[in-house]
Order: structure tokens, then C-alpha cells, then sequence
């Protein structure tokens, strides 16, 4: 037997992959099962996007590039964050990685030591605890639930912060739960926060184009005297759907970025060629491609917590943002014989044909994510499956 690292056992086997594996048996056995547990868009990349990346092909940009990007997507970084978000960065601020997810991976490796510990509203994305955890470090989970908007209260954080939390994070529009912060929540958070300089904040920005209503701000705007100590990470998988060419960035203090691009030199090096070419066509090109997309979100989203509300035991708050809705499910477990929390609903609504991901995956038991990256037409069968299983 091969004797594996320590880290390896302090990461959790995701409980979302027994709902995929079951998804996957039924179909197999020729079972029609709708998924509502897609994490990306279920549109194609712009086209100047993919032509952008056909030229870089053909004019040769298939070489190594610098470790933290190309010139030219890091100025189209910088441009973006100075146009989109107010935010001055200078190149040596920027580290362009491959998604997202690595950049916040390389962050919590240049920033954690064991014993830290890593502040995590739930719901949380799932990945958020574990990361933590193969840097060494500890997450301290803030619940809050649908009373609350699933957002937390600055009492709830003051509660957490001990003199071992190195980092905050937060992630407005959420995955799971569809939530963003008001400028003034934030700002309270903020207020917390600025008594605690040992604490440095990370903003996961990824669903800043799936906004539904107002002007999107993140922590940085809404409390300017943290940016020295802020990560800003975003990327070009969900605004732009993306999510195959991986390519996310990080932005904030140069001795933090630095240190990021030290571990991303020794491990992935620079994100694919092309991919950055598509993103500099991303990030300086025609934003024209975005309000459609999020004109069907948005109109699927209407129709999905409309139909879960009129559900008895289904309680679901409209979401700001993303393409997540996050119901409660509590009142439908109670009334189910042979379903005692929302692990087991979500395997007896797997059997009535519809796949989607249990709340505790995210950190809150009782709720559920459903996913309305998928067509109208899917999404009617869905619903009419859940009311009829749930009725
Ligand atoms: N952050 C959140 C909250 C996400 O939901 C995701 C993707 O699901 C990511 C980050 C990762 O995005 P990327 O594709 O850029 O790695």
C-alpha cells in the first residue's frame, strides 16, 4: 500500500460527488434525469473570443509566456479593474493564474501557516474550507441562514476573529446561495475589520456580471483603507462563459502577489497562451455580450423561485445575483417519510428525475442548490418533477 500525505486526509471527499455518481448510474440505466447541478454557464464563448484565440493559434502565441501573464491580458486586467471597479493596480499588484480557483489557491499558500485560521461565511463555495486545509490552516465557518439573507452580521464576525485569523473571505454574488452585500454592509464588515490589521480579506468577484439589479461593489469600494490588505480575485469563466479556457487573476498588495507568483513559478507556471489571448479579446472587447446572458438568467431565475415558492414546504428568497437559488428545503424533509435531511431529499428527488446538490455540501443543512445554468425547457420539467415528488 502507498502511504499518501497528511494533507490528503484532511480533505473531505465532496458529499456533491455521491448525488453525481448517482446522476450518472440512473443515466446510464436509461433513466432521464434532468442535472440542476451545473456550475457554469451553458453558453457558448462569445465568438470574438474563440476568433481571438484561433488568431493567437495561427500567429504562433503557443510558447511559454510570463509566469504571471502576458503584457497584454495584464494590462487589459488592469484597465478593467481601473474601469469596472474604480481600483488602481500597477503590474507588479496583478498575477494572472489558471482560474480563479488558482488564484486563490496560490493565495492561501503564500499566506497560511499551520494553526491559522481562515474566516468562511456559509454557505460557503466548497471549495473555500478545503484549500484552507491543504494550506495547513483552519476554517472557522459563520452560519447564516435564509433569516438573515445568508448574509453575515459584523457581530458575527467580530465573534470569529481571534489572534490567530489570517484571512477573511467573501464571495458577493455567492455560490451557493445568490446573495450579494449592500455597499453599507459591506462597509460595516469593513468597520470590523479595520480593527484587526493582522486580518487580510479576500474578495471572490467571479459573479460580478450576474447581477441582477444595481451597480456591483466589493469590499475594497465600499472601504477604501482596506485595500492594502485585500486580494481581489476575479476571472472570465462566468461573466464571459469561459469556464474550459481557465483563466482567472488576483490583484492586491505586491509582497502578497509576489509571493503568489513565486509558488504559481514553481508549480503551474503561466496560464495556457491562447487562453490568455481570448481573455485580453474578453476583457478589452464588446461587453455587448454579457446583458444577454444575463437577461436569461435573470428570466430563469423568476420562473425557478416562483415555481419552488408555490411548493408546500419549499421556502426560497430571491436571489441578487449568479445562477444559483439556495431553498430552503427544511419544511419538504419533515413531511417525507424515509427522508431525514437534505442529503437523503436530494437522493429521493434524484430517483423522481432531477439532480441537484444537498445544502450541507455548502456548509447548511436543509437547503439545497439548484442551478438554473440549463435551458427553460429543462428547467419547466424540473420543476413540475420536484412539485410532483414534493406534493
Ligand atoms: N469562486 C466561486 C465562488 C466559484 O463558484 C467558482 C466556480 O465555480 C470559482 C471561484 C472558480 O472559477 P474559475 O473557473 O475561474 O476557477
Amino acid at each position: 500500500d502507498i502511504k499518501l500525505a497528511n494533507r490528503v486526509q484532511r480533505v473531505k471527499p465532496s458529499p456533491t460527488l455521491a448525488v453525481t455518481a448517482k446522476a450518472a448510474e440512473l443515466r446510464a440505466a436509461g433513466k432521464d434525469i434532468i442535472g440542476l447541478g451545473a456550475g457554469e454557464p451553458d453558453f457558448d464563448t462569445p465568438e470574438h473570443i474563440r476568433d481571438a484565440a484561433i488568431t493567437a493559434i495561427n500567429e504562433g502565441e503557443t510558447r511559454y509566456t510570463p509566469v504571471d501573464g502576458t503584457p497584454a491580458l495584464k494590462k487589459a486586467v488592469i484597465n478593467k479593474f481601473k474601469r469596472e471597479n474604480g481600483l488602481d493596480y500597477d503590474g507588479k499588484q496583478v498575477l494572472v493564474s489558471s482560474g480563479a480557483k488558482h488564484s486563490l489557491y496560490n493565495l492561501m499558500c503564500a499566506l497560511l501557516n499551520e494553526g491559522d485560521e481562515v474566516i468562511i461565511p456559509a454557505p460557503y463555495w466548497v471549495s473555500y474550507p478545503d484549500m484552507a486545509k491543504l494550506a495547513d490552516a483552519e476554517p472557522v465557518i459563520i452560519e447564516a441562514g435564509q433569516e438573515q439573507g445568508f448574509k453575515i452580521t459584523p457581530e458575527q464576525l467580530e465573534g470569529a476573529i481571534t489572534d490567530r485569523t489570517r484571512l477573511f473571505v467573501i464571495n458577493s454574488p455567492s455560490n451557493p446561495t445568490g446573495s450579494a452585500y449592500s455597499k453599507a454592509e459591506l462597509a460595516a464588515l469593513g468597520e470590523v475589520l479595520k480593527k484587526h490589521p493582522q486580518i487580510v480579506v479576500v474578495t471572490d468577484d467571479i459573479y460580478e456580471h450576474i447581477l441582477f439589479e444595481g451597480e456591483f461593489v466589493n469590499i475594497v469600494n465600499a472601504c477604501p483603507e482596506l485595500k492594502d490588505r485585500t486580494v481581489v480575485v476575479n476571472g472570465v469563466s462566468k461573466a464571459y462563459a469561459m469556464t474550459g479556457w481557465r483563466v482567472g487573476y488576483a490583484a492586491g498588495p505586491e509582497a502578497l502577489i509576489g509571493a503568489m507568483k513565486k509558488i504559481q513559478s514553481q508549480s503551474t507556471s503561466n496560464p495556457a497562451s491562447v487562453s490568455q489571448a481570448a481573455s485580453v479579446a474578453a476583457l478589452d472587447g464588446d461587453q455587448g455580450c454579457i446583458p444577454p446572458m444575463l437577461e436569461q438568467f435573470k428570466k430563469r431565475h423568476d420562473f425557478v423561485v416562483d415555481a419552488l415558492n408555490k411548493i408546500d414546504g419549499v421556502e426560497c428568497r430571491p436571489c441578487e445575483g449568479t445562477f444559483y437559488c439556495f431553498p430552503n428545503m427544511q419544511g419538504a424533509i419533515d413531511k417525507l417519510d424515509g427522508v431525514g435531511n437534505d442529503v437523503e431529499l436530494a437522493g429521493f428527488l434524484l430517483e423522481q428525475g432531477v439532480a441537484l446538490v444537498p445544502g450541507s455540501a455548502f456548509g447548511l443543512e436543509g437547503y439545497a442548490r439548484i442551478s438554473f445554468a440549463t435551458s427553460m425547457e429543462n428547467l419547466e420539467k424540473a420543476m413540475e418533477r420536484i412539485a410532483k415528488a414534493l406534493g
